[in-house]
């Protein structure tokens, strides 16, 4: 069998055979298939999907292709929450915590940013000190003592995925339903755990920007959690704007502390109980969801969810005074305003432009090998519904390199759409997809 012929027949639309598909995912683990023919082969797969029993045969291979943890000796219920990718979406950095304080168990593997989206991993970094690779034995303890910890994917994790999710990051091959699902259902069935509560965003500043495209990778995604044993349930919720005002590294994970001390923006709060309620009632906590956001909730305004939250940075080598004192965070030098061209009132923020923005500033990566900048991004003055006159600061843009800053001006002007009418908004939660 020769990679050049498995890529081939994809090109031409053809379904794998699970002895071809078994072939690339071996030829990625052990570097016999070369870097341009994984890419190729990506391509020809955003180009032509797969079907459902490919994408099943896809994800158990990437899932085979290293370890599934074994949380047996561990108490509580192992439970984990994974979004498919948004602007400003740092709800992870809420939930987590709030879960664990409402006794789940959360051994979260997260990833970095993907394509204009930001990656909790990144942003996590900007805690000084705060180490995603630890030890599996050092990872089992802070989960066990604390009650979640956020990594990185070790190397023996789904290890297909680690190298196939940097590749199609650099390769404009992310968005793809067969791909998002087994790149994120790989991990998650490696990692071990009992229930599962999936994000999907949809809209602009998602991967899948119509509804039916989300719908389908949530039902995709629930049918191989459930099939594997592991309970899972998909939100679908709205990313046509950016959660939250922060969009950046650092400047989200001050967004995240902020609201785990109750004074966070409305929507990412909301969000973020929601999904901390989902995984207590699957971890069979209590019997239905409003009882379950009592509790979350209860956690929130309590402060028991930031107090997990330190307990987990500090554990993972993270100084915890910037926790105590934000302002320690690593500060970009320099900022600039971009003021509303009219007055009215904010019809849209398209997130996708804003995401790219805040890449062009130094938030995300071009190449494989990039480094990010942990201070810079964008912080929106105005959200979605807000009335605006004409010169008011729409946004504000931190940066440390001026050399793409006028385009990163010309793309948040863009991203914002005035209008003369106050807009309704859509529920944050669209639809939830049970399976
Ligand atoms: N998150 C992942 O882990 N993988 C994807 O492909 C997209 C989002």
């Amino acid at each position: 069998m020769r990679a050049v012929d498995i890529i081939r027949k994809k090109r031409d639309g053809l379904r794998l055979t699970p002895e071809e598909l078994a072939h690339f995912i071996e030829g990625v683990t052990r570097k016999t298939w070369e870097a341009y023919q994984v890419s190729a082969m990506l391509m020809a797969i955003v180009c032509r999907g797969l079907d459902d029993a490919e994408t099943s045969e896809l994800t158990a291979l990437m899932v085979m292709s290293g370890t599934i943890l074994n949380w047996s000796d561990v108490l509580g219920p192992m439970v984990d929450k994974h979004s498919a990718g948004g602007v400003g979406d740092k709800t992870s950095l809420v939930l987590v915590p709030l879960a664990a304080a409402c006794g789940c168990k959360v051994p979260k593997m997260s990833g970095r940013g993907l394509a204009h989206t930001g990656g909790t991993l990144d942003k996590l970094e900007s805690i000084p000190g705060y180490r995603a690779n630890l030890t599996p034995a050092e990872f089992r303890a802070v989960v066990e003592e604390v009650g979640c910890a956020i990594v990185g994917q070790t190397a023996n994790l789904a290890p297909a995925d680690k190298i196939l999710y940097a590749l199609r990051d650099v390769t404009a091959t992310v968005e793809s339903i067969p791909l998002i699902a087994a790149s994120i259902m790989s991990k998650k069935i490696a990692e071990g755990i009992h229930s599962l509560v999936l994000d999907v965003k949809v809209g602009h500043g998602a991967f899948m920007k119509t509804f039916e495209d989300a719908r389908k990778l949530a039902s995709t995604m629930v049918n191989i959690g459930n099939l594997n044993h592991v309970r899972t349930v998909a939100l679908l919720t709205d990313m046509d704007h950016p959660l939250g005002h922060a969009i950046g590294n650092s400047l989200e994970v001050i967004e995240a502390i902020n609201t785990l001390r109750g004074q966070g923006p409305r929507d990412l709060e909301q969000l973020s109980i929601k999904l901390a309620a989902w995984l207590v009632v699957l971890s069979g906590q209590c019997a239905d969801l409003l009882q379950a956001e009592a509790r979350v909730r209860d956690a929130l305004y309590t402060g028991r969810g930031l107090a997990k939250f330190r307990e987990m940075v500090a554990r993972q080598g993270g100084d915890v005074n910037v926790i105590d004192d934000t302002r320690l965070f690593p500060q970009a030098q320099h900022h600039h305003f971009v003021p509303a061209p009219h007055s009215g009132y904010v019809a849209g923020i398209h997130a996708e432009q804003l995401g790219r923005a805040a890449m062009l500033l130094g938030s995300g990566r071009e190449k494989l090998d990039d480094m990010i900048d942990h201070s810079v991004g964008i912080v929106m003055k105005r959200k979605p519904g807000d009335k605006v006159t004409q010169g008011d600061a729409l946004a504000e843009l931190f940066y440390n390199n001026d050399d793409q800053l006028p385009d990163a001006i010309e793309l948040v002007n863009e991203a914002y759409t005035l209008g003369a009418a106050s807009i309704t908004m859509k529920p944050l939660v669209l639809e939830t997809v049970t399976g």
